[in-house]
C-alpha cells in the first residue's frame, strides 16, 4: 500500500491504520477466499475480468456492503439486514437500467452461499455487486449486459468507535439527485466521497461531514449523520442527498424504542457546532460518536450519553444478544 510519509504522524493515524489493518488482514489469502462469479463459486484467484469491462471504465456498477457477525458464544455467524441490502441493490440495478436481477430471496441465498463457503468464524464483509459487463467503448447505461459478483472477506472496525471521531466539513458537495443520485450505490458516485474522505484525512480528521449544493448537512463520505439538540435525535430527509441507510433506519428504530424522539429534517452546518451530540452510522462504522467538528468540541468534548448507549445496544443487536432485534439478522451456516 502507498502512503502518504507527510500523514503519518497526524492524529487521524488510528483510524487509517484499523482500516489498512482490518480491511485485508495479513493472514488472510484474499486469492483463496470463495467469491461469487459468472454464475458460479469459485476461489477470487479464478474471478477476474477484462480492463475493457464497462464498468470498469465508466464506473457503471452498483454494491453493497454488509456485514455479518460473530457470536464466539452462541458460535453462529448473523448477516446483518440482508434482505434490507438486497432491496436496496435491486433499487440501485433499477436506477442503472440493469435489468432483470435475480429475485429477494435468490439473491440473499447467493449471498449467504458465498459467506458459508468460507467458513469464517469472525466477523466479516460481504460485498455484492452488479456490474456493466459488456466488453465496449461508449458511456451510456442502455444496451449493455450486466453480472452479479460477491465476494466476503474478515473484516474488522473500519473507524475508530470507542473514543469517538473528530470530522471537518469537506470543501466538496454531496453529488445532486439530479447529477448523480446518492440513493443509489453507483461505483461511479464514490469518487465524490472519495474526495471527501482523503480531504478530511489528509487534513488530520477521521471523517468528512458534506453539504448538499444549498448548504445542508447531508451525511459523511459513507455514513448517515445523527445530530443531536435538547434531547431529540435529528437526522436529514431522503431529499437532503443522502444514501438512504440502513442502519439509519434501525438507528431511527433503536431511538424510538428508547424512548428518544426522532425527527427526520433538514440540518444547517452550525447546528452542527451547537449540537450536545453527534454520531455517524453506517456498515462499515457502525455507530461512531463524533465528539469534534471543524476543531469545536461536540458537548463536552467526549462521547456522549446517548451516542453511548445507541451504540451499545446497536453492538448487543447486531451480535444476536437482544431477542427484540432479531429481525435484522439472519443465521449463517450451522452452529458450531
Ligand atoms: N452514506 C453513504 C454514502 C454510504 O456509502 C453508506 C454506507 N453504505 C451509508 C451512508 C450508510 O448506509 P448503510 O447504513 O446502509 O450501510
Amino acid at each position: 500500500m502507498l502512503t502518504d510519509k507527510s500523514t503519518q504522524t497526524r492524529p487521524a493515524d488510528a483510524a487509517a491504520a484499523a482500516i489498512s489493518a482490518t480491511s485485508a488482514p495479513a493472514a488472510v489469502d484474499l486469492e483463496s477466499l470463495i467469491c461469487y462469479f459468472q454464475g458460479g463459486y469459485v476461489p477470487m484467484r479464478d474471478a477476474k475480468i477484462s480492463i475493457m469491462t464497462h464498468a470498469f471504465m465508466y464506473g457503471t456498477a452498483v454494491f453493497e456492503g454488509i456485514r455479518a457477525y460473530w457470536n464466539a458464544d452462541q458460535g453462529q455467524l448473523y448477516g446483518l439486514f440482508l434482505r434490507e441490502h438486497v432491496e436496496r441493490i435491486r433499487h440501485s440495478c433499477r436506477i442503472m437500467m440493469m435489468e432483470p436481477v435475480p429475485a429477494v430471496d435468490e439473491l440473499v441465498a447467493i449471498i449467504t452461499e458465498v459467506v458459508r463457503r468460507n467458513g469464517f468464524r469472525e466477523d466479516a464483509y460481504i460485498r455484492p455487486s452488479f456490474y456493466k459487463s459488456t466488453k465496449a467503448i461508449g458511456v451510456r447505461l442502455h444496451h449493455l449486459d450486466h453480472d452479479l459478483c460477491v465476494v466476503a472477506l474478515p473484516f474488522g472496525n473500519y473507524i475508530e468507535t470507542e473514543k469517538g471521531v473528530r470530522v471537518m466539513t469537506s470543501s466538496w458537495r454531496r453529488n445532486a439527485d439530479e447529477a448523480l443520485p446518492a440513493r443509489g450505490k453507483i461505483t461511479g458516485g464514490y469518487v465524490n466521497m472519495a474526495f471527501q474522505k482523503s480531504e478530511a484525512e489528509m487534513n488530520g480528521f477521521d471523517e468528512a461531514i458534506v453539504l448538499t449544493a444549498n448548504g445542508h448537512a447531508s451525511e459523511a463520505s459513507a455514513a448517515n449523520l445523527f445530530v443531536v439538540r435538547d434531547g431529540v435525535v435529528l437526522t436529514p430527509p431522503v431529499y437532503d442527498d443522502i444514501l438512504e441507510g440502513i442502519t439509519r433506519k434501525a438507528m431511527i428504530e433503536l431511538c424510538r424504542s428508547e424512548g428518544l424522539p426522532v425527527e427526520v429534517r433538514s440540518i444547517d452546518r452550525s447546528e452542527l457546532y451547537i449540537a450536545d451530540e453527534i454520531f455517524l452510522c453506517g456498515t462499515g462504522v457502525q455507530v461512531s460518536p463524533v465528539i469534534e467538528v471543524d476543531h469545536r468540541a461536540v458537548g463536552s468534548g467526549a462521547v456522549g450519553p446517548i451516542g453511548r448507549a445507541i451504540s451499545e445496544r446497536y453492538f448487543d443487536a447486531v451480535r444476536g444478544r437482544l431477542p427484540e432485534f432479531s429481525h435484522w439478522l439472519t443465521p449463517i451456516g450451522d452452529p458450531v
